[in-house]
């Protein structure tokens, strides 16, 4: 995991660029010397689906998760709202989830960042040019982790399959392609502040987004079909989709939702 308190903990980012097939040797598991050390004095980024993983798995609603468990920022360059995880005040910066005997309490829905450590996911964080296809990754290597003296050597590819992140990246691509689209295009162009606030409920705020969709006018700016809007009224995983490729129409004017209006634009 990425790490913003030095004094915590020294974090390093090997500059080499993974691709799927690349090998490491890396291996985590209870007996550890250094077993949740890696869930203290961290930097968290969280995805819109870590988001309504972790909500569901509490029981609470949107807007009791981002007020109790998350800090807001602006990503540097994309100039649009992030979501990272709100550590606690004591004297490790702990994350509220992890327990010294126990590990992470929340393990099955842990964020994609815990998953990925140690890899680091490479669209969200580099800051040059970047195309569709130039999904790549790196290695952050903590000072105090111990797993890579374990002997067990993996791809990329193995990794991704293991920690469950495949699928998890598979939503969220709509999110990823938003903010990678807005980093490749000139700094000087810049979304409003209502696009920033839509990006913001669409990607973080599935409960509002839902609230926005179903109790609004809003569909009837839409040429959908019966099958698409039950689809959307019945899983957020849909309704999270759905709305990436809205807000992909409404900044870039591009995909397959074919908007009636523009007054949403402005
Ligand atoms: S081996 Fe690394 S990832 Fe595993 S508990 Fe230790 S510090 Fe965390
Ligand atoms: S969510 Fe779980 S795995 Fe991730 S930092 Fe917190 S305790 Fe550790």
């Amino acid at each position: 995991m990425n790490t913003t308190n030095d004094t915590e903990i020294k974090s390093e980012v090997i500059p080499e660029q993974l691709g799927n097939t690349s090998q490491f040797r890396f291996q985590c598991h209870k007996g550890v010397k250094c077993f949740t050390k890696c869930c203290r004095g961290i930097d968290i980024m969280l995805t819109p689906y870590d988001i309504l993983t972790m909500k569901k798995r509490l029981d609470i609603s949107s807007d009791e998760f981002l007020a109790l468990y998350t800090d807001i920022r602006l990503l540097e360059k994309a100039d649009m709202p992030v979501v990272t995880l709100k550590l606690l005040d004591d004297d490790q910066k702990s994350c509220p989830f992890v327990r010294d005997e126990e590990g992470c309490i929340i393990y099955e829905d842990r964020p994609s960042t815990c998953r990925y450590y140690p890899l680091g996911m490479g669209a969200l964080s580099y800051a040059g040019q970047i195309n569709d296809n130039d999904a790549f990754f790196f290695m952050v290597k903590e000072s105090h982790c111990l797993g890579f003296q374990e002997e067990k050597t993996w791809s990329v590819a193995d990794w991704r399959e293991d920690q469950g992140v495949n699928v998890r990246d598979e939503v969220n691509a709509g999110w990823t392609d938003l903010i990678v689209k807005k980093k490749t295009i000139p700094a000087s162009i810049k979304l409003t502040e209502k696009s920033k606030q839509l990006f913001f409920m669409v990607c973080y705020n599935i409960d509002k987004f839902k609230r926005f969709v179903f109790e609004s006018s809003f569909l009837e700016k839409f040429s959908l079909d019966d099958d698409r809007i039950e689809a959307i009224r019945n899983d957020d995983v849909e309704l999270l989709k759905f709305g990436f490729e809205w807000l992909k129409s409404l900044f870039f004017e591009e995909g397959n939702i074919n908007i009636t209006g523009d007054e949403l634009r402005n």
